[in-house]
């Protein structure tokens, strides 16, 4: 049962060059697991712990499971990824057994990284906490602290969690020796649009019209999934069109396209 809750990747291909426009970003999670992963004497020899679980915090589509994959792989750990909403089980102690394997799988597979994305569904400020569902999920958090809580820093697993709802969160969770490396992973600003869109064309056969400058400009308020989506929808253009070569135009069309079918703009495939 356990496999099908956790996606368990024993070398993800997501690298950091693949991740745009967060450079800070990247440096603050090698700093504060890839160190801590790769060179665990350091910390000893300096005194000091290392940071117990990172959150990443900000819009969808930003590369938060990007970064915890690309850290999995550049330090050749297994990444075990889990969803928040997953935890959340009707039968009572479900969700706290998820959590136990969860850990106990990471400790086998060691070194490993657990994701848990949404970590906001079991981990709410709770405005009711009456009902029975909720008193479950307050157990499955409580769970997911205890084991943080007995994490010896030795052992070779990090913790990295994900939510787009910050604002949610039960203070509980960020406490010391909890996730205290919070990290903000905001929409990209121009240059890091322009470093995105070259990463997705990679592979793509351009034509000379194509301005990424231009373009980048023209994005804002795209995540890095929304650019993903317009460069994947250009090349659709390209060959209805039966053409082999994806011009600024089609760019044009996808860019409407996606704007079209999302409701705020320039917030597509979230
Ligand atoms: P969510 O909060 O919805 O889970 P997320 O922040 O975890 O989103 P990812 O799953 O990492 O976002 O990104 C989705 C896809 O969008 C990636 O697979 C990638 O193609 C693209 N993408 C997002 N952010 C970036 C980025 N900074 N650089 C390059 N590609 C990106």
């Amino acid at each position: 049962a356990r496999a099908q809750a956790m996606e368990v990747d024993a070398s993800p291909e997501v690298g950091y060059a693949d991740i745009g426009g967060i450079d800070q970003q990247v440096r603050e999670v090698r700093e504060a697991v890839e160190d801590p992963l790769a060179n665990p004497e350091i910390f000893q020899e300096v005194g000091v712990e290392p940071p117990s679980g990172v959150l990443l915090y900000g819009p969808p589509g930003t590369g938060k499971t990007m970064l915890a994959k690309a850290v999995a792989n550049e330090t050749d750990a297994t990444f075990i990824k889990m969803a928040g909403s997953e935890l959340v089980q009707k039968f009572i102690g479900e969700g706290s057994r998820l959590v136990r394997d969860l850990f106990d799988l990471a400790k086998e597979r060691a070194p490993a990284v657990i994701f848990i994305d949404e970590i906001d569904a079991v981990a709410s400020k709770r405005t009711d906490s009456k009902t029975s569902g909720d008193a479950e999920v307050q157990r499955t958090m409580m769970q997911l602290l205890s084991e943080m809580d007995g994490f010896d820093d030795r052992e070779d697993v990090r913790i990295i969690a994900a939510t787009n709802r910050f604002d949610m969160l039960d203070e509980a969770i960020l406490r010391p020796g909890r996730f205290d490396r919070l990290i903000e992973v905001p929409k990209p600003e121009v240059e890091g649009r322009r470093r995105i869109l070259e990463i997705h064309t990679q592979g793509m056969n351009l034509a000379d019209d194509v301005d990424f400058d231009a373009l980048a400009d023209d994005l804002e308020g795209y995540s890095g999934a929304d650019i993903n989506s317009l460069t994947t929808e250009a090349g659709m253009f390209a060959i209805r069109d039966e053409r082999t070569e994806v011009r600024a135009e089609d760019f044009e069309a996808a860019r409407e396209k996606l704007d079209e079918t999302s409701e705020e703009p320039g917030v597509v495939g979230a």
